[in-house]
């Protein structure tokens, strides 16, 4: 549609003068505003909400892209978490979560209080639709209008937020869960407004663990409690799920203490190191090779960094503080990744500790000899690791926390011996 098309449909709409709209039109072109949101503004100036306008079209969630600009559609809340965010160097209170129909869910920001809460139906005139990682998110604001519906929408998710610790994903907003606070610190971090107290640790249910930091701290967040939290968000930390209870979350104590898994989920490598990080994780596969930078090592007693010849990188040359480390590349025919192991795991692995390596390094006159040692007892070998992954530029690491010999159960003998015999 051409400007001055646009300029006399709107105008008819809105009853006034098509050259002043037209002018108003242009003006808004000039600035590179879209002709959408000059429409829209324009609307807006004469006081119109837009929702019984042609220019905005009735949808089904599932039919929304992010090439749409201004949509009406008729869903049910599902989730609705409260942030605060700094915006133009001005603090505001959002709301976020996720709105459905039959067709689908899609996220959504509402940037005014309109008192939402999960379960409603609401018939939505004229939320804008933009772009939010390859999806489309709907923005209500000023000039969207809400109407509550009387008539329960059917749709086939949960509504409320209620999650499982293994269903959440970076993004997920007022979210609710039921878990073991497994881990807790208390640490100092330089906020905006200077020093603040935070807790971080890890927490677990049936499903899985994963970390968390309590922004605000809370007595009811402390290890070995079992804890409801309503409200949280979940944001992506090392490429895993983490969640984070605000300001706004509420955390209540429970008085039944919850199960906690105990096995991490067991996934080949392939896919681990393609989901971008996994907060606790099993993979088998064989030892192919020790890296460089693994036995007996040295430390930067300053910073901690493995330092070579008695040169750091940030603190030059300084007396190096021994340890156990191995670095073990590890693949299953799927993927290849890094498994790190620190210096307990390094001392079984090994069969002794800092001590031994010493001596040994000493009568060889070699430090290497550590490193060779622990190359030749596990290179070959297929080995069962689980631990914190992360993915980045430099690879795939696996922070072990549990290392062993791989001896196959013999429920999973049969099992693989069934696939092979399959036609
Ligand atoms: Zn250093």
């Amino acid at each position: 549609m051409s400007l001055d098309d646009q300029a006399e449909e709107l105008a008819s709409a809105l009853g006034i003068d098509k050259q002043e709209v037209k002018s108003k039109l242009e003006t808004l072109a000039e600035y590179n505003v879209p002709m959408d949101e000059a429409v829209q503004s324009v609307r807006r100036e004469y006081g119109d909400s837009g929702a019984a306008g042609a220019v905005i079209s009735e949808k089904q969630v599932g039919e929304i892209t992010p090439d749409d600009g201004n949509v009406s559609t008729t869903v049910r809340v599902l989730s609705v978490g409260k942030r605060s965010i700094q915006y133009n160097g001005e603090r505001h209170v959002i709301f976020e979560g996720e709105l459905a129909d039959e067709t689908g869910k899609i996220s959504y920001t509402a940037w005014e209080d309109f008192d939402l809460s999960p379960g409603e139906t609401l018939a939505i005139g004229n939320a804008g639709v933009r772009e939010w990682e390859g999806e489309p998110e709907l923005n209500l604001g000023e000039s969207t209008d809400i109407e509550w519906v009387e008539t329960e929408l059917a749709v086939p998710y949960e509504i409320g937020g209620e999650s499982t610790l293994e269903s959440l994903e970076p993004g997920n907003r007022g979210v609710t869960v039921e878990v073991q606070v497994l881990e807790c610190e208390s640490k100092t971090i330089e906020g905006r407004d200077g020093e603040t107290e935070i807790l971080s640790g890890v927490v677990g249910d049936e499903t899985a663990r994963l970390p968390f930091t309590d922004w605000e701290p809370r007595a009811a967040v402390t290890e070995g409690n079992t804890i409801r939290i309503e409200d949280a968000f979940v944001r992506e930390f090392r490429g895993a799920p983490s969640i984070n209870i605000s300001e706004f979350s509420t955390v209540t104590e429970l008085p039944d203490p919850i199960g906690v898994v105990q096995s991490a989920p067991r996934k080949q490598i392939g896919d681990a190191v393609t989901s971008g990080g996994l907060f606790d994780v099993e993979v088998v596969g064989n030892i192919v090779a020790v890296r460089d930078g693994s036995g007996l090592i040295e430390r930067c007693p300053e910073c901690g960094r493995v330092i070579q010849n008695g040169q750091c990188r940030a603190h030059g040359e300084v007396d190096g503080e021994d340890d156990l480390r191995v670095k073990a590349i590890l693949d299953d025919g799927t993927g290849t990744l890094t498994a790190v192991l620190g210096d307990e795991l390094t001392a079984e692995v090994y069969g002794g500790g800092l001590d031994k390596a010493r001596e040994h390094a000493r009568d060889a006159m070699d430090r290497e000899v550590v490193a060779d040692d622990i190359r030749q007892s596990i290179v070959g070998h297929e080995y069962r690791v689980r631990g914190s992954l992360s993915v980045d530029e430099y690879g795939a690491n696996l922070d072990a926390t549990a290392f062993g010999p791989h001896e196959a159960d013999p429920a999973e003998q049969a099992a693989a011996l069934l696939t092979e015999v399959q036609p």
